[in-house]
C-alpha cells in the first residue's frame, strides 16, 4: 500500500493515484495486501529504437504499460509527449483498469507513451516513427486484437491509429481480426461514427447529468440550470474541444476562457468555440483572436473566477501549489489526473466539487468498446435488424391508423419508423 508522502515531498502522479486508491479501499475496508495487489502494474514494457530522420539517426523511447489483465485485452490510449515517463505510463495504466470497471466496459487497462514532441517532425517522419514504434510493441506482444488494444490519446489521433492498424496488418496479414487491433480509427478505415467526438460527447454527458441532481447543484453552490454557467476550460484539443462545442452550442453555458499552452483567451461574453479552433488551427495559437483578450500566463487561467473549471489537457494542473486559489465551484475532471491527491484534498476541504476523471472521461473507451466489438463481428450495428425495426415499426403505425381512424403525421411517422443504425 502506498504511504502518504511527507509535508515537503513531491507526489508522483503514479503515487497520487494509489494514494486515491487507498481512500477508496479504506471505505471498503480492504486488507493491505489486497489494496497492493490492485494498485501494481503487472508489466512494462519499455522500447528503444532507432529512426533516420533528414540524414541522421535518431533514437527514440517509448512504453507501454500493463496494469491489470484480470480482463482481456488490456486497452488504454497511446500518447505522444515530449516530457513523459514510465511513472506517467503507469499511473495511466492504472487509471484505465479503474475506469473500465466504473463504466463496465469489460476491458483490463493499460497505456503507452511515446517520448517525442509530435511538433517537430513532419507527417512521413511521424509515420515513419509510428512504424517503427508499432513494430516493437507487436513483436514483444503489447499489440495486437486479443491481447492490448491501444487508442488515441494526448498527440495521437485517427491518422496514428490507422498507422498502427496498417502495421498490424503488414505483420499479420492472415489475421481476421487485424482492424480490432486499435481503436480510434477513421471510418473509412474500421472506425466507428462517434469515436472522435466521444471523450468529449462523455463529459457533456456527466455535466448535464450532475445538473439533473439539484442537491448536489445547490450544494456546489450553482445555479440550477446549466445554461447561462461560466465555464473555462483547459486544452483546446480533442477532448476540450468537442466538451467546450456541445456544452455551448447545445446546453447554451459560456465558455469564457480556453487555457493553452502559451496563454488564456478570454471573452466574458462566450468564446465561440468552432471559430477559435480554426483561428488555432490556422495560426497554430489562440493569441490574436478577433474579440477576445490573450493573457500569457496558462497557469492563472485555472485561477479565474467561474463557474465550472474544465482541465481536458494534462495531468497535475492542479496541485498543493494553486488549489487554494482556484475559484470555480464545480471542476470536472475531462483530463486524466489533472488533480493531485494533495490538492484533492484541499479542494475537499474548500467544499469545492469534483467530478472524477474515471468517470467524466470514460466516454472515449465505451465508444472504443464498440468499435472494437464492430471490428471482430466484421458486421455494423444495426444492419441485420434495421430493415426488420422499420417494417415491424411501419405496421404498427398502419394498424394504429385504421383502429383509431386518426391519421399520424409525416414527421411522427419518419421519426418512428427510422430503424437503428449506427
Ligand atoms: P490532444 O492532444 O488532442 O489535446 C491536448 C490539448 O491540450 C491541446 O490543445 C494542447 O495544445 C493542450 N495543451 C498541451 N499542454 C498544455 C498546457 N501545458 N497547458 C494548456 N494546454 C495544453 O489530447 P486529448 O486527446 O484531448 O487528451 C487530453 C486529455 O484527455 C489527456 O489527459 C488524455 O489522457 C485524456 N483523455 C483523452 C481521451 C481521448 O479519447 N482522446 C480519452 C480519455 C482521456
Amino acid at each position: 500500500m502506498t504511504h502518504p508522502p511527507d509535508k515537503n515531498q513531491k507526489i508522483s502522479f503514479r503515487q497520487s493515484v494509489d494514494l486515491m486508491v487507498n481512500r477508496a479501499a479504506k471505505v471498503l475496508h480492504l486488507d493491505a495486501g489486497t489494496v497492493q495487489a490492485i494498485q501494481t502494474c503487472q508489466s512494462v514494457l519499455q522500447v528503444r529504437f532507432p529512426v533516420r530522420i533528414r540524414g541522421k539517426v535518431e533514437v527514440f523511447t517509448g512504453w507501454r504499460a500493463v496494469h491489470s489483465t484480470h480482463l482481456l485485452p488490456v486497452k488504454g490510449g497511446i500518447r505522444y509527449a515530449p516530457t513523459v515517463d514510465q511513472d506517467e505510463v503507469e499511473a495511466l495504466a492504472a487509471l484505465m483498469s479503474y475506469k473500465c470497471a466504473l463504466v463496465d466496459v469489460p476491458f483490463g487497462g493499460s497505456k503507452g507513451a511515446l517520448l517525442i514532441d509530435p511538433r517537430k517532425y513532419d507527417r512521413d517522419e511521424l509515420h515513419e516513427i509510428t512504424h517503427r514504434f508499432t513494430i516493437e510493441l507487436i513483436q514483444k506482444g503489447f499489440l495486437s486484437p486479443a491481447g492490448n488494444v491501444p487508442a488515441p490519446d494526448l498527440g495521437t489521433g485517427q491518422r496514428e491509429m490507422a498507422w498502427m492498424a496498417d502495421t498490424y496488418k503488414q505483420m499479420h496479414p492472415n489475421d481476421i481480426n487485424h482492424l480490432a487491433c486499435v481503436t480510434g480509427k477513421p471510418v473509412q478505415l474500421g472506425g466507428i461514427v462517434g469515436r472522435v467526438e466521444a471523450t468529449g460527447r462523455g463529459v457533456q454527458y456527466v455535466i448535464q447529468e450532475f445538473f439533473r441532481h439539484a442537491e448536489d447543484v445547490h450544494m456546489a453552490g450553482l445555479n440550477s440550470e446549466l445554461a447561462g454557467q461560466r465555464i473555462v476550460i483547459q486544452g483546446l484539443g480533442n477532448v476540450g474541444y468537442h466538451a467546450a462545442r456541445f456544452l455551448s452550442e447545445e446546453d447554451g453555458a459560456r465558455i469564457i476562457a480556453i487555457i493553452e499552452r502559451h496563454g488564456v483567451l478570454i471573452d466574458e461574453r462566450g468564446l465561440d468555440i468552432d471559430a477559435v479552433y480554426r483561428y488555432k488551427l490556422e495560426h497554430k495559437s489562440a493569441e490574436g483572436f478577433p474579440g477576445a483578450r490573450f493573457h500569457k500566463d496558462s497557469g492563472a487561467g485555472l485561477e479565474m473566477a467561474c463557474d465550472i473549471l474544465i482541465p481536458a489537457a494534462l495531468e497535475n494542473q492542479i496541485t498543493a501549489i494553486n488549489a487554494g486559489r482556484i475559484q470555480a465551484k464545480l471542476i470536472v475532471e475531462a483530463a486524466n489526473g489533472p488533480i493531485s491527491y494533495d490538492a484533492d484534498a484541499i479542494l475537499r476541504e474548500r467544499n469545492i466539487t469534483v467530478l472524477p476523471d474515471i468517470f467524466v472521461n470514460a466516454g472515449g473507451v465505451t465508444v472504443s468498446y464498440f468499435e472494437w466489438i464492430r471490428n471482430l463481428s466484421h458486421i455494423g450495428f444495426g444492419r441485420m435488424e434495421r430493415r426488420h425495426d422499420e417494417l415491424r415499426s411501419q405496421r404498427h403505425l398502419a394498424l394504429l391508423e385504421e383502429l383509431t381512424g386518426a391519421k399520424i403525421t409525416d414527421a411522427a411517422y419518419r421519426g418512428i419508423v427510422q430503424g437503428t443504425n449506427e
